[in-house]
């Protein structure tokens, strides 16, 4: 794996794009001035087999620099052995012409400077092995034919010196080019590794030096255009927050990197990065076979969690690993990532070393994953509202109160999840208080509660908040809503844990002049120990005992029993699931206060009601 080699070849590819814009300009310029040569020589009468031979070798090398640019085609090598070609010809035609007495006044400086133009934009080894061939070739031609041009009256000592002076001229001159071309040779170079460097920096964990997460999406993203299947391994790692807590920062930090170095070091990882923490992430090559992905799962995490010698003392390394692959075609990326999350989750949870994900196991913890990711931009996007369910008086069914439930709209799921689904998940996030004020905001400023309450329902997280009734409070002012309008719903889960500070904030609530109901009455295991410990009005009983009523006559009496508790604690009941008109009788009869249940409202969202309530009126 080779963190910002892609970005290293874009600025390798821009290099080799300008040298192939040379060459191609070197080529045609070549061959105009090739064929503009051959043609003063044709109309002054000078050409000759000599010429012409010259030309035709001339016109096929540029002929094949110039193609092989345009095609893409070996361009440096092309490039250079076709320069060298032509310097070569050049002086082998100059001194063929010279022998046959075919030398021209000008002859001489352009022996000096036509070699010099054809190996100017070579790289700097050609220029330098090509400047001793210059420096003898002009020293003979200076010394055999360019003196006869000169001046035949110089001594030879003169001659000699002068071919020499020549000689050093023309060899130094390509020196100094040489010079220059490995300057720009190596800025070059610079300039392409610096631009991997800042790429590299900017795409890689600086902790471990595997890709950071972003690169790794983009890699993934790469990977899922092109291959048909995409492999993708999570990896955590197991107790990791003591182990750094036990021996420190900095340990912790190699330890990181050694685990970095060893999966990098696997054979068939294709792409590795560190999400963060302790999390890491790879691409498997996608030419294993499925049925070699066990095994390389396995190699994986041995290699991982071999132990790592630390202060002539062992530290002992655990990892889960979750694997997930999905065909490009049909799936979406975001979830193959979370596919192979949920199985790594899946693989921690049952102390696996590695875990497949499997849809018929795994796809209920997917869906949760989801809904948290999902959960906190809906609150943030308007998509939780208000609902509510009237509670009505059990003789008389005219409506007292109503039941604030929360309801997820337009969540974009093929179903919105229902309460039963997020309230869990939001309850684990610390999310529950901020849904209250949301839905409780926009109920009160739909709803008069003059004549009738409102009943919230409080987790024990909730009422555990510091601001929990401060907020409440204000919310309620907000609306000018006496606190007296509001039932504060309870399950019995308050009296598990910090008991006294819960009953505490109750009793507050209830000096403010709140009730308080316990929710789901007889669901629970310790129901009526809870009577007496919690601050309580009110008893909501709990649906399965009305559907149970009908079945045995034990069952009913176990209805009849919970309302003459209530009673006899000098609560009021509430018999909540009446969905027919049979059970609102019974359970009046029975001696209930109140009754709620789809036989006299089904849920409704707060601004539906309220338009309902508005066509009626
Ligand atoms: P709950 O407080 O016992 O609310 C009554 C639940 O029973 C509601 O379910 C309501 O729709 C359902 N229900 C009412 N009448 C009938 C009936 O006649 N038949 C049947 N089968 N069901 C009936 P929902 O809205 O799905 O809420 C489920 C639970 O989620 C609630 O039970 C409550 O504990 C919790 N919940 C809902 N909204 C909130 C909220 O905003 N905050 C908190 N903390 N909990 C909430
Ligand atoms: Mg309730
Ligand atoms: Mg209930």
């Amino acid at each position: 794996m080779n963190v910002g080699h892609a970005q290293k070849k874009a600025a390798e590819q821009g290099v080799s794009d300008r040298a192939r814009l040379i060459a191609l300009c070197a080529g045609c310029l070549g061959l105009f001035i090739n064929f503009f040569v051959c043609g003063v020589y044709v109309m002054s009468g000078a050409a000759n087999a000599l010429v012409f031979g010259e030309v035709a070798i001339y016109a096929v090398i540029l002929a094949t620099i110039t193609v092989c640019a345009f095609r893409r085609y070996r361009i440096k090598q092309s490039f250079t052995i076709g320069l060298l070609g032509l310097f070569l010809v050049f002086w082998v035609g100059t001194f063929l012409e010279a022998a046959t007495g075919q030398t021209a006044p000008f002859d001489f400086p352009l022996v000096l400077f036509i070699p010099l133009f054809l190996v100017i934009i070579l790289q700097h080894q050609a220029l330098f092995a090509t400047a001793p061939v210059q420096a003898v070739c002009v020293y003979y031609y200076t010394c055999e034919f360019a003196i006869l041009d000169i001046g035949p009256d110089w001594l030879p000592a003169d001659q000699n010196a002068y071919a020499l002076m020549m000689a050093a001229f023309s060899g130094f001159s390509f020196c100094a080019l040489g010079i220059v071309a490995f300057a720009r040779e190596r800025a070059d170079q610079k300039m392409v590794e610096l631009i991997a460097e800042k790429d590299t920096l900017a795409s890689t964990d600086g902790l471990t030096g595997l890709l950071n997460r972003r690169a790794f999406m983009d890699e993934l993203q790469r990977l899922w255009g092109e291959q048909k299947t995409v492999r993708i391994a999570f990896v955590d790692l197991d107790h990791f927050k003591p182990l750094n807590d036990q021996y420190g920062h900095s340990v912790g930090d190699q330890i990181l990197k050694k685990v970095a170095n060893r999966i990098s070091s696997v054979s068939y990882v294709a792409a590795a990065a560190r999400l963060g923490g302790d999390e890491f992430a790879v691409v498997l090559k996608d030419d294993i076979a499925s049925e070699t992905v066990d095994g390389v799962l396995s190699r994986l995490h041995q290699t991982i969690v071999s132990d790592i010698r630390w202060d002539s003392g062992l530290i002992t390394i655990g990892a889960s690993i979750g694997y997930a692959e999905g065909e490009t075609m049909g799936q979406s990326l975001s979830g193959l990532l979370r596919s192979a999350d949920t199985a790594m989750r899946r693989a921690k949870g049952s102390r696996s070393d590695w875990a497949r994900f499997n849809p018929r196991i795994d796809n209920e913890a997917l869906a949760t994953s989801t809904l948290e990711v999902e959960l906190k931009s809906a609150i943030k996007n308007g998509q939780i509202k208000a609902a509510i369910q009237p509670i009505a008086d059990a003789k008389t069914r005219k409506v007292v109160a109503h039941e604030l439930l929360t309801r997820w709209t337009d969540s974009g799921f093929e179903r919105d999840p229902s309460p039963k689904d997020f309230i869990p998940i939001a309850e684990k996030m610390g999310l529950l208080n901020e849904i209250l004020w949301v839905t409780l905001d926009e109920a009160l400023a739909h709803l008069d509660l003059r004549e009738q309450k409102l009943a919230i329902n409080v987790s024990p997280a909730q009422l555990l908040a510091s601001d929990f009734l401060e907020t409440l409070l204000s919310v309620l002012a907000r609306h000018d809503v006496s606190p007296r309008a509001i039932t504060i719903e309870i399950t019995e889960e308050v009296a598990f844990r910090n008991v006294e500070r819960n009953v505490a904030i109750l009793e507050e609530a209830r000096r403010l002049g709140m009730s308080i109901a316990l929710d789901d009455f007889g669901t629970g295991y310790s129901s009526l120990s809870m009577l007496d410990t919690l601050p309580l009005d009110k008893l909501k009983i709990d649906q399965s005992f009305v559907r149970k009523s009908d079945q045995s006559a034990q069952s009913k009496s176990i209805l009849l029993a919970a309302i003459r508790l209530a009673k006899q604690l000098g609560l009021e009941s509430c018999v909540e699931g009446i969905e027919t008109q049979k059970f609102a009788a019974r359970v009046a009869v029975l001696g209930a206060d109140h009754i709620q249940g789809y036989w006299l409202g089904r849920p409704q969202l707060v601004k539906d009601a309220q338009r309902e309530f508005q066509i009626a009126s």
